[in-house]
């Protein structure tokens, strides 16, 4: 007899009890500020809703916008999702950059086409091996998802790589250094369908703004029309490079 067919045997309600004991064991506690019992507790819940905005050449709407500023409860969030797979607060950051991307509908409705395309920033090859996944599609698929369901149709494509580059993150400790190692290393996928479409850019933490940038002019260059970009969080010059990548 296996374990499950044990399970079977004491009902429903002993499944009920394993599950209690399991969050006993584990308790789950505030991915911002480690209170314990929640995910993302309401203080750190609305940290994410600042609306931080900042230049975006390149795109229609002319200024990006962020859920918050990188920064405490924000930084330790994000950093638990992007670098430690915590997927439990990662769906909570989903919702409020998908809630971020209705809220501006006003601003890009009408210089978008039909059909719009939501496009997650590349990472390297590198950060998707170190992390096994590419950890913004599902950003990009909450934002689409979300503005499907208020009438404004969205399909999220991958659309986006970035080629190898040289400067290990380590060595790269000044934004200059950064943008030098973004630029000019970001592609659009063979065979992606962006052509003639309206296009927003998800990312997850900004800084000078290189990345979002060549990302537009990728875009731009395959025919498509960046119209707006997205971050979770806008983060000071400042800000560790480490953190970033
Ligand atoms: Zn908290």
């Amino acid at each position: 007899m296996n374990a499950l067919t044990q399970v079977d045997r004491f009902g429903p309600g002993f499944l009920g009890l394993l599950n209690m004991c399991g969050n006993l064991l584990l308790p789950r506690a505030c991915a911002g500020c480690d209170r314990p019992d929640c995910v993302l507790c309401p203080s750190c819940a609305a940290l994410f809703q600042q609306t931080e905005s900042f230049p975006a050449p390149g795109y229609a709407c002319g200024s990006g916008y962020a859920c918050a500023v990188y920064a405490g409860p924000v930084r330790q969030a994000i950093l638990g999702w992007k670098d430690h797979g915590d997927e439990e607060v990662g769906a909570q950051l989903a919702r409020a950059i998908a809630r971020l991307a209705v809220s501006l509908r006003p601003l890009y409705e009408r210089v978008s086409l039909p059909d719009l395309v939501i496009v997650p920033a590349p990472s390297s090859a590198a950060s998707m091996r170190r992390r096994g996944r590419a950890h913004l599609r599902p950003l990009a698929q909450a934002v689409a998802h979300q503005l499907t369901a208020v009438g404004l149709p969205a399909q999220a494509q991958l659309a986006l790589t970035m080629s190898a580059v040289k400067g290990k993150a380590v060595e790269l400790h000044s934004s200059s250094a950064r943008a030098r190692r973004v630029s000019g290393h970001i592609q659009v996928k063979a065979g992606s369908q962006i052509a003639g479409r309206s296009v927003i850019v998800v990312d997850d933490i900004v800084t000078t703004g290189s990345t979002l940038r060549q990302c537009g002019a990728a875009l731009s260059g395959a025919g498509a029309r960046p119209i707006l970009s997205l971050a979770l969080a806008r983060a000071g010059r400042h800000q560790a490079s480490t953190d970033l990548l």
